[in-house]
């Protein structure tokens, strides 16, 4: 496939996913923004969704190209201003070579933790999807600041995802699909968290039963690649 090609199935992707942001729960109206990685060509960089564009009405060429090397994000290509949150994008492009799609949302259920300012422990074994034995909480910043960026980095550091404080929640991920199906996971697992808080006090699983788990995911998940990779080549 060539790069023209694949830049315009990289943008419909982000229309899609921003179409879904309202009916998964993950957000309303403008709230939240998404990234994939991408280079033009030319620089590495990111494609990202345009800010305060409700995502019913964002179309493929509303995106915004922002180079990694732009540290003060300023020479961004596209038609609209890119989002107010491409720091944290940018800088988690730049410190997480892994990562190729980023989302940021403000989920009800992720955002009421993240409001009383609690990190998500080992309450249910499937925290350990986010890559760790909890999912962090990153400290309050002003959004759209660099220091907003710096701790989300910091509660990112060995995770795929984290709450912000008083803001919503980052999910990161390979590719945009794979970033968009863990915010849907750690907004039920805040669901269900929030529930037994409600009921109860929830029992955090140990150390080494984490450890167990985490272990266990690493083979998780080879029959949906397997039928991916299946389903792909039958095409
Ligand atoms: P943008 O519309 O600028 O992307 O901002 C939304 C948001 O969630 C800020 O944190
Ligand atoms: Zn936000």
């Amino acid at each position: 496939m060539n790069r023209e090609h694949l830049e315009a199935e990289l943008r419909a992707a982000l229309v899609e996913h921003g179409l879904k942001f309202a009916p998964s729960g993950l957000s309303q109206g403008t709230s939240g923004n998404l990234s994939v990685r991408w280079h033009d060509g030319e620089a590495e960089g990111m494609l990202i969704t345009p800010s305060g564009v409700d995502y019913t009405r964002l179309r493929p060429q509303d995106l915004c190209f922002l180079r990694l090397d732009d540290a003060s994000g300023t020479q961004w290509r596209g038609p609209l201003k890119p989002s107010s949150e491409w720091r944290f994008h940018r800088d988690i492009y730049c410190a997480r070579p892994d990562v190729g799609a980023v989302l940021h949302a403000h989920p009800t259920h992720a955002t009421a933790l993240a409001v009383q300012r609690r990190p998500m422990p080992a309450f249910h074994y499937m925290v350990a999807v986010a890559g760790g034995r909890d999912i962090r909480c990153a400290p309050y910043a002003t959004y759209g600041t660099e220091e907003l960026s710096r701790n989300a980095l910091e509660a990112l550091a060995g995770r795929r995802a984290c709450l912000l404080a008083n803001h919503g929640m980052i999910t990161v991920a390979a590719d945009l699909s794979a970033a968009f199906a863990l915010g849907v996971e750690v907004e039920e697992l805040a669901r269900q968290y929030l529930l037994a808080l409600a009921t109860g006090t929830p029992v955090v699983l140990p150390d080494d039963e984490m450890d167990r788990v985490l272990e266990a995911f690493k083979s998780y998940g080879a029959n949906a690649q397997k039928k991916a990779a299946a389903d792909g080549g039958a095409d």
